[in-house]
Order: structure tokens, then sequence, then C-alpha cells
């Protein structure tokens, strides 16, 4: 039953915060949402420790759509990062902020590049795409990260300093429109570079936040160098070019490790 033991804490912390937040905010929401993604997450660990090779796709799965259906369309809130900065323009400390100071800005210094294994609504339809590793090496065109993040800051200021009316309304639109770009860039750099996760490396602008602070990482997969046989299958199976053999928070791409631990699954000598 000791193995059992993660799952199990995961729920409480995703409960605690629950519970805290329902509490201080008053907003039965908070016990709803946090309590479905805990159990979607330790769900995912259960079914990783039972050897299930659908785990985290089924963690991705509940926990994508939910945002993507339940809480962007259903609810009508913007979470992508245009609808961050809208909140955060308003002062309102509500869904898509809690969501990505969580998930996006201080969680990353726990969990790393967990949202982006395991949650993320964009990742999960590209990771259906037929090139899970990358047929080519890395283009070093990671600069446009920086102009789509420019782009939605852009775009939210300018609403703000015109007074635009219906802004509600309108970030209801640019989540459905941003959305469809997202997916369709997305698409299209996966065929074009033949690399499932081309939108994360090169365009995605959540990655301004998400790198610096998973540099720090608590959680990380790490190497045993003494059962390490130089074998390179780890390499070989990473979708995102990390060399995880290298324990230096420095080494190469360590800070787009999505933790989904293909790479340990791989490991011939169990040195990961
Ligand atoms: S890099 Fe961006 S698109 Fe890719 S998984 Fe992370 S948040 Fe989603
Ligand atoms: S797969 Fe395992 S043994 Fe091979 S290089 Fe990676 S860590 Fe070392
Ligand atoms: S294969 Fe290993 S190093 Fe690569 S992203 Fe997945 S967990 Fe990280």
């Amino acid at each position: 039953m000791k193995k059992y033991l993660l799952p199990v804490m995961m729920l409480l912390v995703f409960e605690t915060i629950a519970f805290l937040l329902w509490l201080t905010k008053d907003n039965l929401f908070y016990l709803f949402n946090f309590s479905y993604i805990g159990m979607a997450v330790s769900l995912g660990i259960f079914l990783y420790i039972r050897k299930n090779r659908f785990a985290r796709r089924v963690v991705q799965l509940l926990v994508g759509l939910y945002m993507l259906v339940y809480l962007g369309l259903i609810c009508q809130e913007n979470m992508q990062i245009e609808g961050f900065w809208y909140y955060l323009f308003t002062g309102v400390f509500e869904a898509a902020t809690i969501h990505y100071a969580v998930a996006k800005i201080f969680g990353p210094l726990l969990f790393g590049r967990g949202w982006c294994g395991y949650a993320c609504w964009t990742a999960m339809v590209l990771d259906f795409l037929p090139y899970r590793v990358p047929a080519g090496p890395r283009k070093k065109i990671g600069w446009i990260r920086y102009i789509a993040f420019f782009a939605s800051l852009g775009f939210v200021s300018a609403l703000f300093l015109m007074q635009v009316k219906n802004l509600e309304r309108i970030m209801f639109w640019a989540f459905i429109i941003g959305n469809g770009l997202y997916y369709a860039a997305g698409v299209a750099l996966a065929f074009l570079f033949k690399d499932n996760r081309a939108f994360c490396k090169y365009v995605c602008p959540v990655t301004v936040f998400l790198k610096p602070m998973s540099y720090f990482s608590l959680l990380r997969v790490k190497c045993d160098q003494d059962k390490c046989v130089s074998c390179g299958r780890c390499r070989r199976v990473c979708p995102m070019d990390v060399d995880v053999t290298d324990n230096s928070r420095k080494r190469k791409n360590g800070t787009e490790c999505i933790l989904c631990m293909e790479c340990v699954k791989n490991c011939p000598k169990n040195a990961l």
C-alpha cells in the first residue's frame, strides 16, 4: 500500500487548496474545481504506478477538456494568457489569475512544467499527432514566443487604453479565436517540423513564465550516474530534447522537461 501514498498525498494537497479557497473566498466553485483537478491528477499517478501506459493521457484529457469546455466555453472564462492580463488589469483575483499563479507562475517552482505534460488543452490535441519525438534538430526560432507574449499583452492593454465597451464579451471571443489560432499553428508546425511539440518549443507565450520558474523546480528527473551506461535511449525518446543524464540545473533544454516520464519508462538500467 506504501506505493499509493503519493496519489493520496497529492489529493490531500489539492483538497487543502480547495477548502482554503472555498472558505476564504466564500465561493463553492473553488471546492469543486480543485477537488476535480486533484482527483484527476491522483488518478493519473495511481494509473502510472499500476504501469498503465495511458496514465498521462487520461489526466491530460480529464483536466484539459474540463478547462477548455467547462471553464472556457460554458463558464466563458478566458483562461488564455489574454484572460490573465485582463483579470490582472481589472484587479480581479479570480479563476484565470489563480490558474496562472498556481499552474504557470509559482507552481512550476514545485512541479516544473507539469502543466505542459498533464493539463494543457493545446498539447492535449497536439500529443495525438504522429511525431511524438522530434525528427530533426532544434530550430533557433524560440524568439517567436516573445512576440506572441508581447502581442497578447499589447492587445489587452489597447482594449483598456481605448476604453472599449463589452470587454467580457470580447474576451470570450478572444478565447475562441485565440484557441483556434493556437490549434492551427500547433498542427501546422508539428507537420512542418515533424515534431508534435514544436508549438511549445517556439511559439507558446506562456513559456515566458514557465521556463524561468521551472529552472528552480523541486520536482525533477535525475540520473543515477552509477547505473547509467550512456546508451542514449532517454534522449531518443524525449519529446523535448532534454539532456536528462546531466543532473545540473543548466542541462540542455532542462526548462523544457514536461515530466512525461518517457525517459524513465524506457531506461534499460532504471537509472532515472
Ligand atoms: S508550452 Fe504552452 S502549449 Fe505547450 S503544453 Fe505548455 S502551456 Fe501548453
Ligand atoms: S537510458 Fe538510462 S542508461 Fe541509457 S543513457 Fe539514459 S539514463 Fe543512461
Ligand atoms: S522524456 Fe524525460 S526528460 Fe524528456 S520531457 Fe519527458 S520526463 Fe522530461
